[in-house]
């Protein structure tokens, strides 16, 4: 297929800094593909540099783009929820997403969120090394199949893998859940309970897995 011009992705060189803020600021002037140019801002990840779990999505949504912080959607709240259920403050963990822009496109007035392609991911997976460079986590957990094929490669599979955990280029221990927008996703209300209470159990596994560490 032939790439359009308009739509580049090469590697971010993020700088080699230790600082956080240092790092965080270079990506709000991220130009390295062409994602920026329709969302309204980079999203960077969030929380403590001494993070034990560091928790990885898709992209940023339609609500994130206009606060410019992960996970603060509808997706954000059933994470956030799912956490609680687990012991965890979602302040004492580390959010970020594998893509940093928003990409998107127009159904009448609303912005309909589109998968990054494989140039857009890897065009950002530089963020998110020096994200996990930075943090060192225990544990990083790929949520959905954009995160956890970022980092294991395209053949990984969440229904299979989920809950397991496993060790990458990107950090030595990782594992994989679903993301928590596909819970929303879900037809009907037996599904969402049965779905939720997964979500939670691998939740329950990567908070035990961090800890023991
Ligand atoms: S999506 Fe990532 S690589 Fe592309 S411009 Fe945004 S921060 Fe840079």
């Amino acid at each position: 297929m032939r790439i359009k011009t308009d739509e580049y992705a090469t590697p971010a060189k993020p700088p080699k800094s230790s600082s956080m803020s240092i790092v965080r600021g270079a990506a709000k002037d991220c130009t390295a593909c062409h994602l920026f140019k329709h969302a309204t801002q980079t999203v960077f990840g969030e929380g403590p540099k001494t993070a034990a779990l560091m928790l990885v999505g898709e992209q940023p949504g339609d609500y994130e783009d206009v606060a410019g912080e992960p996970f603060v959607g509808p997706a954000g709240k059933i994470m956030d929820r799912a956490l609680e259920e687990t012991g965890i403050d979602r302040r004492q963990v580390y959010v970020t997403n594998a893509v940093k822009h928003f990409k998107w496109e127009p159904r009448g007035k609303r912005r309909l969120h589109k998968k990054p392609n494989s140039r857009e991911i890897a065009a950002c997976r530089p963020w998110l090394e020096a994200e996990v460079r930075l943090v060192r986590p225990s544990l990083v957990v790929a949520m959905g199949a954009t995160a956890a094929q970022t980092i294991f490669g395209p053949s990984f599979r969440v229904t299979r893998e989920r809950g397991k955990i496993l060790s990458s280029k990107l950090a030595p221990r990782v594992m994989a859940t679903v993301h928590p927008s596909s819970l929303l996703r879900q037809p009907d209300e037996e599904s969402r309970h049965r779905e939720y209470a997964k979500f939670v159990a691998d939740l329950r596994i990567a908070v035990k897995a961090a800890k023991a560490k």
